[in-house]
């Protein structure tokens, strides 16, 4: 089958590898259709080491997509070839305290889909994955809107750990596609006082059309100082979406005291750092949000009942053969890209 193995730093390659087996009873074997590149698989394609591991090249990523039931094993009930699904990417054990806590997200024997050194993930022609992680589509919904699912609930349970209230006045720093995801689902909530920032212009843009009230480029403005003269209260919550230093530090000066701040962008350093007396001070609680504890089914529904509308989201739509263009293209931002995509 064809596979985009990400070969070593800034190099993707298609290369033909052998089709998966399936390895138990309640497998499925899929064929992709639309294959997501997210910010975790650009970090294995910027750096040969993310968050203090090394990254074993050559790797399978891949865990944002839509796809096809080719095989089923005969313990993966109510599946048939020719079903289209949407997969949630974490497997995890069901038996251990975190799991029995309803913390899967954060399972003990956790297992991801293109996570190197777990599973090969789906930027190939083929991948498996267990029957109970996936989700049957129905014509309501497009493979290219499944995919985005994956990202939508990431950004649903970042949402749900935040918890916001009503009036509350929310920053999100760095308006990717996560971002975005972030500020369709606040507005979708109701919440209205959103102020959005990126590096990119594209991304300013993207903030707006997503319904921020206000959204700025950090490369041309003090977003700080224009924020906090909209909001001289500062904020009560701000999600750090971009896993940048720099966003981390203007999101101490931005919350306001007992305000929270949610991490949800993931740094590629092992270390970051907080100044820490101005949080102490403020008393501010910091929220780490990991994955996306089973909240694909939800963000699902929310698309396919038309609640939030994350089609626009998908810019870029590349080829396996383009591999090199399309990570250059997601990791550079180039071209406006939101969110590209693999085609198989
Ligand atoms: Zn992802
Ligand atoms: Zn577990």
């Amino acid at each position: 089958m064809k596979a985009v193995l990400l070969t070593g730093p800034r190099q993707a390659q298609l290369q033909q590898k052998p089709e998966p087996e399936l390895p138990d009873k309640d497998w499925v074997l899929l064929r992709t259709r639309v294959a997501g590149i997210c910010g975790s698989d650009l970090h294995y394609f910027i750096s040969d080491s993310v968050g203090g591991e090394k990254v074993p090249y050559p790797c399978l990523a891949g865990h944002e997509c839509s796809a096809e039931v080719v095989r089923v094993g005969p313990e993966a009930r109510d599946f048939s070839p020719g079903d289209l699904v949407a997969v949630e990417p974490s497997i995890s054990c069901g038996a251990c305290d975190q799991c029995l806590a309803g913390r899967f997200n954060t399972c003990r024997k956790i297992k991801f889909l293109g996570h190197p050194g777990e599973l090969d993930g789906c930027f190939a022609e083929y991948f498996v994955m267990p029957a109970r992680n996936l989700i049957k589509l129905d014509s309501s919904l497009t493979p290219e809107e499944a995919m985005l699912a994956e990202p939508l609930s990431i950004a649903l349970h970042a949402l749900n750990l935040a918890a916001p209230g009503s009036g509350d006045r929310v920053g999100v720093l760095g308006t990717g596609p996560i971002g975005l995801s972030l500020i369709l689902l606040l507005r979708q909530r109701g919440l209205s006082s959103i102020f959005a920032t990126d590096r990119s212009e594209a991304r300013v843009k993207a903030a707006l059309r997503a319904g921020a009230a206000w959204a700025a480029s950090v490369e041309q403005e003090d977003i700080v100082r224009e924020i906090l003269s909209r909001q001289p209260l500062g904020l009560d919550l701000v999600f750090e979406a971009s896993g940048d230093q720099e966003a981390i530090d203007q999101s101490v000066a931005l919350v306001k005291p007992g305000g929270r701040i949610i991490q949800v962008g993931i740094p590629v350093p092992e270390r970051i750092s907080y100044q820490i007396a101005r949080l102490r001070r403020k008393e501010v609680a910091i929220i780490n949000s990991r994955r996306q504890n089973r909240c694909l089914e939800p963000a699902l529904e929310l698309i396919k009942n038309r609640k939030v509308e994350v089609g626009w989201l998908l810019t870029h739509r590349f080829r396996p053969e383009e591999a090199q263009q399309a990570f250059s293209t997601a990791a550079d931002r180039l071209d406006g890209v939101l969110k590209a995509a693999f085609i198989f």
